[in-house]
């Protein structure tokens, strides 16, 4: 089994809805156990040309699970639940019902066309840091260290709702 850390967010639709159907989703796999939600963070949109407050909100959170899947087949059931969420790939950064993606594998280290482990820009997302810090305050970011010390100096860029 690995120890995974995916990260959730959308802002169509029913944004928590979203994000509990995936938490659903994921625990009912047999090949995945052990999954824990995050509090929930709400932050501006961040599109190509920056953040953009005429855009609805995000809502994102953090999962941990831990599974039998390869990274492979763990994306692939991710894209079948944002799919199954009425995700509809328009541009890269536009508006979504739900976005899933891995953070971390395990220590996997990988960067392929359709993957890259751990995710590139999960570093400099408070979106990202300050869920997962929440969750796990040990927690560590291969490459870029304490997931605390990182979420930091942002604090002020995302509302903790719960
Ligand atoms: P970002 O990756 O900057 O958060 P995004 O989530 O909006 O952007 P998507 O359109 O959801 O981007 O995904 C584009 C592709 O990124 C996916 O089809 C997938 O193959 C690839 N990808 C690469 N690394 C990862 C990862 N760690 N997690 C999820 N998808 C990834
Ligand atoms: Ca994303
Ligand atoms: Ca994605």
């Amino acid at each position: 089994m690995t120890a995974v850390i995916l990260a959730l967010g959308g802002n169509l639709g029913d944004r928590e809805a979203n994000i509990r159907a995936a938490f659903d989703g994921l625990k009912s796999h047999k090949a995945i156990s052990k999954v824990k939600l995050s509090p929930m963070v709400e932050s501006f949109a961040v599109t190509l040309d920056g953040v953009d407050e005429s855009k609805p909100k995000f809502l994102n959170a953090i999962i941990s699970l831990e599974t039998s899947l390869n990274p492979k087949e763990l994306l692939a059931f991710a894209q079948e639940i944002e799919t199954a969420r009425g995700r509809v790939r328009l541009m890269r950064w536009d508006s979504r019902t739900l976005d899933i993606d891995i953070i971390t594998f395990g220590s996997t280290l990988k960067a392929t066309k359709n993957l890259t482990l751990p995710h590139p820009r999960a570093y400099e997302r408070p979106f990202v840091l300050v869920p997962w810090m929440l969750l796990d305050p040990a927690a560590v970011l291969p490459g870029h260290g304490s997931v605390s010390q990182l979420a930091a100096d942002m604090l002020d860029q995302v509302v903790i709702l719960k």
